[in-house]
């Protein structure tokens, strides 16, 4: 299957609530062309330098998500363009990207990444974290940062009870923040969770927006 078949495939199976991210690393502009062609315009990069190289290069109707680790000191390439960050994994990153949405006279949304997996490698945030962020005095008067909703990684195994069962925990724990904090607000609304090999369980378990990259783009060579 190409990248245009594969593309209409995911999306011709979707519920009308999940958004397609396609992630486009490592991949050249042309195969993101291939997706672009198809009426697909939400991408996704996890590095800094390949994101801004492929905005540049690229139509400018794309709507750019970040979905890697992002550093503070390369928070200023993003925040004149990016859509979406995926992987806001603590307060000081977040208090940065306001910093840099401000000096841009921006609004730019993120996601809170939650460590729902059994690895210790992955990043993310604890529940008690995300609690004292959203509590502390110093993120009320963010004035250029929106916290979306939450992202997720689930262990990389293949038994679908634990994947499962991380998923929920990450909509559980969606569902009472947005309760918690969020009752009065419209925006709150995303979870990010779900990739190539377990985006139907993701879905199944409340994913608004999977982030898909080798099922579209076919296998990455590092
Ligand atoms: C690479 C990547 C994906 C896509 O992974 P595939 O298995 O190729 O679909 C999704 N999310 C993040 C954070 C990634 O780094």
């Amino acid at each position: 299957m190409n990248i245009a078949e594969s593309i209409n495939n995911i999306k011709s199976t979707l519920p009308d609530n999940v958004q397609l991210v396609a992630v486009s690393k490592t991949k050249p502009n042309e195969a993101i062309m291939e997706a672009y062609n198809t009426g697909h315009k939400v991408f996704g990069e996890n590095k800094v330098q390949d994101l801004v190289a492929k905005h540049e290069a690229l139509p400018k109707d794309i709507d750019w998500h970040f979905i890697g680790h992002l550093q503070t000191n390369k928070v200023k390439f993003l925040t004149p363009f990016v859509s979406l960050i995926h992987g806001v994994d603590s307060f000081k990153l977040l208090k940065e990207i306001n910093k840099s949405a401000a000096k841009n006279d921006r609004l730019v949304n993120c996601l809170l990444q939650v460590h729902i997996a059994k690895e210790d490698t992955k990043f993310g945030l604890s529940k008690e974290e995300i609690h004292s962020i959203l509590t502390n005095e110093e993120y009320k008067k963010l004035e250029n940062i929106r916290i979306v909703g939450l992202m997720g990684m689930a262990t990389y195994t293949n038994d679908e009870d634990i994947i499962r069962s991380e998923f929920g925990f990450l909509s559980k724990l969606f569902n009472s923040l947005k309760s918690e904090f969020f009752s009065s607000t419209e925006y709150f609304k995303e979870i990010s969770m779900g990739m190539s090999d377990d985006y139907k369980i993701a879905i199944e378990e409340g994913s608004t927006m999977i982030r898909v990259g080798s099922s579209i783009f076919g296998a990455r060579n590092y």
